[in-house]
């Protein structure tokens, strides 16, 4: 099948409006790039029609997938943003222009512009998410055809995708398309080891199917006798995981979540009921269960992770989830985007800022580093290195990064609560100020009218948010 018919195909769903403004801009696009060919002897007009058909596997809404099919015009053609706003409007405008922008990462060009591009990625998240999620599908498709460029050129696109994109990726919860883009950087960077867990995975996956599927006919028996109307699906963790995983020390039969079986139910009371109903027929590791509706991870995630032991001496994780939960685990911020999609794009925005933190970390960050590389290095820090996970008295989690104090986590929380931090309980014992907050801590802070910060804490925080605050405390006194 043509590429452009399977673009056809899988945006069926949309509406017919929608449609025939896709089937413009094709027809733009087609005549903007009609000289241009690919490094693999195709016509170039093959790129933007497979970025387009990510974002509608992305569920993106129909200006996003416009502005998908346009993305290159601008920086490649003799046509300009105005043209595009002539043919298609101002909000498609606004998206080809986020994505002009930015350029493609060149790890070899000079630091700065690099940075400055980097930097350029990272915000444009908080101006419009559709800009990152249509940079992230442009370069899913051109990782997908990586084998036609150099060997050199291959490890660079490999190196800059895993640090940045994926993290981005993380962020957003688009966990299919991480996982795709990990696999295939792994493929680049360590050919050898990739083949090897290719390998161990299909045995894998052979060991596991009669497991999977006495499992699975034994849930199904138990849910249609209970009358709970499911759907069920099984996998398999990706590579790349499995690689961490053996690089952290684990041996390959040791990882309990290699295998999964997900289980999507109608509403959230179902979950909960399913959970009973799985633990009743198999034995859990009770250590291993981890209720993420009623605290969802950071990047929106939700589900019942439970891990059992299984028919044949196997464990096996079950996902139980709603249907609504699946697409955003699975889709991320594109789905949750689509699910409230009357909003209008501004309230969405502020909507996306409330519920994804870090989110709001890079407003901060970008608000107060000048710096390019400085602005990298802490973003790096404060929000694609290992963050730690503490809760709050009411059991809400808060990401921070590693090394944070209670005095970072009272600002976190709201800048008088930082203002006015007396004391800091952690899990029932009161800690001086400086105490490392560690993952899962549970933390209660006492506030004083009389209390205020010091200038120490200046040298005792770790996030720029807690720093910043403080020295507004100062100034304000001055
Ligand atoms: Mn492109």
């Amino acid at each position: 099948m043509h590429d452009f018919e399977i673009l056809l195909d899988v945006i069926k769903s949309y509406n017919e409006e929608e449609i025939e403004r896709i089937k413009k801009a094709y027809s733009f696009a087609s005549e903007a790039h009609k000289n241009q060919v690919r490094q693999s002897g195709e016509p170039y007009i093959i790129h933007p029609i497979n970025v387009c058909i990510n974002l509608a596997k992305f569920h993106a809404d129909g200006a996003t997938l416009v502005a998908g099919m346009l993305h290159d015009v601008v920086e490649d053609t003799k046509y300009t943003i105005e043209d595009i706003e002539n043919e298609f409007g101002s909000e498609v405008a606004k998206l080809v222009l986020g994505v002009t922008k930015i350029n493609d990462i060149h790890f070899s060009s000079l630091d700065e512009a690099r940075d400055a591009n980097i930097r350029r990625i990272i915000t444009s998240l908080n101006d419009d998410v559709r800009i990152i999620i249509i940079k992230l599908c442009d370069r899913l498709h051109n990782m997908r055809t990586l084998k036609f460029k150099e060997s050199f050129k291959q490890q660079r696109s490999a190196l800059e995708t895993l640090s940045i994109f994926v993290p981005l990726a993380y962020f957003i919860g688009a966990f299919r398309l991480k996982c795709e883009l990990e696999d295939i950087c792994l493929s680049y960077l360590k050919p050898e080891i990739y083949e090897d867990l290719l390998k161990k995975q299909q045995r894998i996956k052979r060991e596991y199917s009669h497991c999977i599927e006495i499992t699975s006919k034994k849930i199904s028996e138990m849910l249609d006798s209970n009358s709970i109307k499911y759907e069920m699906r099984s996998k398999l963790i990706n590579i790349y995981n499995v690689y961490k995983k053996i690089k952290r020390g684990y041996k390959i039969n040791e990882i309990h979540d290699l295998v999964n079986i997900k289980v999507i139910v109608e509403t959230r009371d179902e979950c909960y009921r399913v959970l009973g109903l799985v633990h009743k027929l198999f034995k859990p590791m009770n250590y291993k269960f981890k209720d993420y509706i009623a605290t969802p991870k950071t990047n929106m995630y939700r589900s019942l992770h439970t891990t059992v032991f299984g028919p044949l001496e196997k464990l096996i994780q079950i996902q139980i989830k709603t249907k609504d939960m699946d697409n955003i685990n699975t889709y991320g911020l594109a789905s949750y985007w689509n699910q409230y999609r009357g909003m209008g794009s501004k309230k969405m925005q502020e909507e996306l800022l409330r519920n994804y933190q870090f989110m709001s970390t890079i407003t901060d960050l970008n608000e107060t580093i000048k710096n390019d590389k400085a602005f990298i290095e802490k973003i790096k820090n404060e929000i694609f290195s290992n963050n730690i996970y503490v809760y709050t008295a009411n059991g809400d989690i808060v990401e921070l990064p590693n090394n944070s104090t209670p005095i970072d986590f009272a600002y976190k929380i709201h800048t008088n609560i930082g203002n006015h931090l007396s004391k800091c309980f952690v899990n029932g014992d009161e800690v001086s100020l400086d105490y490392k907050l560690k993952n899962k801590d549970r933390i209660i802070v006492i506030v004083k009218d009389s209390s205020h910060p010091y200038k120490k804490w200046l040298n005792i925080v770790t996030t720029s948010l807690a720093k910043r605050k403080i020295k507004e405390y100062f100034k304000s006194k001055e």
